[in-house]
């Protein structure tokens, strides 16, 4: 029958998922110092998946003692040393990526084809690429005998739960600095599961401290007097805070901030790929994205034939349990989230752009949101401006390539763009007049440890991944 066919969902049996877990502090699971903790629900079905403990400040402060502590001894190690370590800690994310695939899917929502090929494999390659650097810090450009910053206090959101660990903790490491590091309230699972497999790998005591929690505990940590550098991936709005909070210490601080991409089809480009590419570009992880193509900018001769097969290809897409190996959508992390993303899309209508949404069925339970694209978008409109980081994609056309540039620079944000078109000689012309950190083209959201990743004007400063992620936790001589 077509029931035997249908592949069977990746299974929840494949993870362990304790009903409490403690702080990671100085190789130890621990209580709070004050005993508080709070719970972690599935986005899909709104169960709860554990109870955690939620730091405050005097768990911070226990925790960049321990991170310290740790320095001392793990700065002086041999970067081949250090190097063994982080070479077996990815060789264990890869042994146990069927099960952190899982569990990200699980507390995330997001889909388990995306978990299992993007984030997991991501997460692994981040491990090894740092690994090799760990023993040639002195070729990186950075003069020779690069030293590490000390402890660093690092504060990552929920849209890639271990993938931001990755980008965060692997450089950090390999650069001879210690780290305390606080997951999303939302999503703190994976980072715990982390703190196990640095166990695992006998990593030294202290080098790794994991504190689930709040915005608060975030904020005592990026206070803390003893934390050196501050690493921070979230809102804009947060980063902010946290820039004039530093402001006037010593501390060195980079921040992953928002941004409002602008996806750019020009009239030579392949209809087909370029539909593939602006469906990966914003409903790829439901759009929660940072550097999503949140906002397409299409070539008014081609406008109407473009938006017919998209709206025909977002029809096709599958949303539902994200354990489901065909699933395409799969569920927005929080009730909060689902709640800001409604008020825009409502704000978007408002104010007299057109609303589309991909006819499909929402489940009961958990928080969902169908695909959705607005077309008749002024520059002037909110969801052209705003950062809405869910499914919603804002469709405006543009006649010349200046106009095109124009408009996608017309933005507080400068993280990504894309460019679709056949053209060799125009895709670097446009490449080097938008603002953003980072330009695809002829594909979008294609990630890799060897590129660094980060933003122009108000999507934050400083950059991870590549070589250039080496920088942010060196001082340099
Ligand atoms: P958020 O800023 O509210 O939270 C991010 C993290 O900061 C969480 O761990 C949170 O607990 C912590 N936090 C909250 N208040 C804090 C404070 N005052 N001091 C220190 N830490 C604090 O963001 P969010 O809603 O969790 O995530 C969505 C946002 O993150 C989006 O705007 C998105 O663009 C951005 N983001 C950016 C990137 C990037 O690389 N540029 C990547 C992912 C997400």
């Amino acid at each position: 029958s077509a029931f035997e066919y249908a592949p069977a969902p990746e299974s929840r049996s494949v993870v362990d998922i304790a009903p409490s877990y403690g702080l990671f502090i100085d190789g130890e699971f621990t209580d709070a110092a004050d005993g508080k903790v709070f719970k972690t629900v599935s986005p899909s079905s709104e169960e709860v998946l554990s109870e955690v403990a939620r730091a405050g400040a005097d768990d911070v402060d226990r925790a960049v003692k321990a991170a310290r502590r740790a320095f001392e001894k793990w700065s002086a190690l041999p970067g081949s040393e250090r190097a063994k370590y982080l070479f077996r800690i990815a060789r264990i994310i890869q042994e146990r990526s069927r099960e952190l695939a899982v569990l990200e899917t699980l507390d995330n929502g997001k889909p388990i084809k995306e978990t299992r090929d993007a984030d997991l494999p991501l997460v692994a390659a981040h491990f090894f690429y740092y690994a090799g650097w760990a023993d040639k810090l002195d070729h990186a450009g950075y003069g020779p005998n690069p030293r590490p910053l000390g402890v660093a206090g690092q504060v990552i959101p929920w849209n890639f739960p271990l993938l931001m660990l990755a980008w965060k903790i692997a450089p950090a490491l390999a650069t001879g600095n210690t780290v305390v590091l606080k997951p999303a309230e939302t999503t703190p699972l994976s980072a715990l599961f982390f703190a196990d497999i640095c166990r695992q790998a006998g990593l030294p005591r202290g080098v790794v401290n994991i504190l689930t929690g709040y915005g608060d505990a975030g904020e005592a940590l990026v206070s803390h007097s003893d934390v050196n550098k501050v690493a921070f991936t979230g809102s804009t709005a947060v980063g902010k805070a946290i820039a004039r909070q530093v402001a006037g210490t010593d501390k060195k601080v980079t921040l992953e901030l928002g941004g409002k991409g602008a996806n750019i089809v020009f009239d030579d480009a392949p209809i087909d790929q370029a539909v593939e590419g602006i469906v990966t570009g914003i409903f790829f992880n439901q759009g929660q994205v940072c550097c999503a193509g949140s906002r397409l900018l299409v070539q008014e001769s081609i406008q109407d034939e473009l938006l017919d097969a998209l709206k025909r290809r977002l029809s096709t897409l599958r949303l539902g349990d994200p354990l489901d190996k065909n699933t395409d959508i799969g569920a927005i992390n929080s009730a909060e989230q689902l709640a800001r993303i409604s008020a825009l899309v409502e704000t978007g209508e408002a104010e007299g752009a057109d609303r589309w949404s991909a006819p499909c069925e929402l489940p009961s339970a958990g928080y969902w949101f169908a695909p959705t694209l607005f077309t008749n978008v002024t520059q002037a409109h909110t969801i052209a401006r705003d950062e809405i980081f869910g499914p919603v994609l804002s469709v405006l056309s543009f006649r010349t390539p200046d106009e095109a540039v124009a408009k996608a620079n017309n933005s507080q944000y400068g993280l990504s763009a894309g460019i679709w078109t056949e053209k060799g000689s125009r895709i670097l012309a446009v490449a080097n007049k938008l603002r953003a950190g980072v330009v695809w083209a002829n594909t979008f959201n294609k990630f890799d440890p060897t590129s660094p990743f980060g933003g122009y004007k108000e999507s934050g400063f400083g950059r991870e991944g590549g070589r250039h992620g080496l920088e942010a936790y060196l001082d340099v001589r």
